[in-house]
C-alpha cells in the first residue's frame, strides 16, 4: 500500500540519520565550528535571547545533541528551573553529557533519548522549547511539531533555528556551491566521512523555506508565528507561542 511505503522510506531515513549522527558524534563540535567560521555561536546566542527564559523555567533542549544550548539555559534557569537535553541519538546525547559534566553544568539538567515525533513528557510541562539544526533531520516535521506544541505550556514559546532559504541569488548560489563541494571535503578531511556531510547539505536543501515552516508552525497550533533571517537568509529562526 501507499502507506506501506512511506513507513518503508521513513524507517530508512530514520535510520540514515542515525548513522550520520553515530558516525560524527565525537568530531561534531569541531566541525560545527569549522563549517560556520565560528557563526552557529551567533545564531545559538540569538536564539536564546529570544526565547525570553528566565530563572526558574522549565526548558526543552529538543534534538540538542552535544547540548550548546543546554549549557548557556542551564546557567539561566538556575538552581529552581531545570533543562532536558532531549535527542534521539545515544552517540550525541553521550557526547553532550560527558562535555557538560565534565565542565561542571549539573544539578538542572536531564538526558533524554526521545523522537520528537513523539516526546514523552506530559502536556503543559515546558515554558521554552528549542530545536536547533534538529527539525530538517526529523522525518515526520509535522507530528513533530504537534508534540512539541503538547508538550508546551500555554504562553510557552517554541523556537525552531534551522537552514533556510538565503534571501539574496548571490548568497544562496555561493551557498550552494560551499555546501556541496567544500562540506564534504572537510567531512572528509576532519571527520574522516564525506558521506555524512553529504547528507547534511542535501537535508539543507529539502528543507522547507521561512513561510512554510511559518505555515506548519501555525497549523500545529502555534500563534504569533514569526521568523528572523540570519546570514542573509542562510539561517532562519522561527518562534511561535502556545495559545
Ligand atoms: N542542537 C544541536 C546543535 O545545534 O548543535 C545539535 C544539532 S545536530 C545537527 C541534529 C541532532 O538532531 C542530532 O543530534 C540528531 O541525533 C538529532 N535528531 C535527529 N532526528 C531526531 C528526532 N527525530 N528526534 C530527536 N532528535 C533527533
Amino acid at each position: 500500500t501507499h502507506f506501506g511505503y512511506q513507513t518503508i522510506e521513513a524507517d530508512k531515513k530514520q535510520a540514515m540519520v542515525a548513522d550520520v549522527f553515530h558516525s560524527v558524534a565525537s568530531k561534531y563540535d569541531l566541525m560545527n565550528d569549522l563549517m560556520s567560521f565560528g557563526v552557529h555561536r551567533l545564531w545559538k546566542r540569538f536564539t536564546i535571547d529570544m526565547s525570553g527564559v528566565r530563572p526558574g523555567n522549565s526548558v526543552l533542549d529538543l534534538a540538542g545533541g552535544t547540548g550548546d544550548l543546554t549549557k548557556k539555559f542551564s546557567r539561566i534557569v538556575g538552581p529552581s528551573g531545570r533543562v532536558v537535553l532531549a535527542d534521539i541519538n545515544s552517540s550525541m546525547l553521550n557526547v553532550g553529557r560527558d562535555r557538560l559534566t565534565d565542565q561542571g553544568y549539573v544539578g538542572n539538567i536531564e538526558y533524554v533519548q526521545a523522537n520528537a515525533e513523539c516526546l514523552p513528557f506530559d502536556d503543559n510541562s515546558f515554558d521554552v522549547i528549542t530545536i536547533a539544526f534538529g527539525l530538517r533531520n526529523v522525518t515526520d516535521k509535522d507530528a513533530a511539531l504537534r508534540s512539541m506544541t503538547r508538550v508546551l505550556k500555554p504562553g510557552g514559546r517554541l523556537l525552531v533555528l534551522e537552514f533556510s532559504k538565503p534571501t539574496n541569488p548571490l548568497m544562496s548560489k555561493a551557498y550552494d556551491l560551499y555546501s556541496f563541494s567544500a562540506l564534504p571535503v572537510m567531512g572528509k578531511l576532519v571527520a574522516g566521512d564525506s558521506d555524512s556531510y553529504q547528507y547534511l547539505a542535501e537535508s539543507i536543501r529539502m528543507h522547507p523555506d521561512q513561510e512554510t515552516l511559518k505555515g506548519m508552525m501555525e497549523e500545529a497550533g502555534l500563534v504569533r508565528c514569526s521568523y528572523h533571517n540570519m546570514t542573509s537568509g542562510v539561517v532562519a529562526l522561527h518562534r511561535g507561542i502556545k495559545p
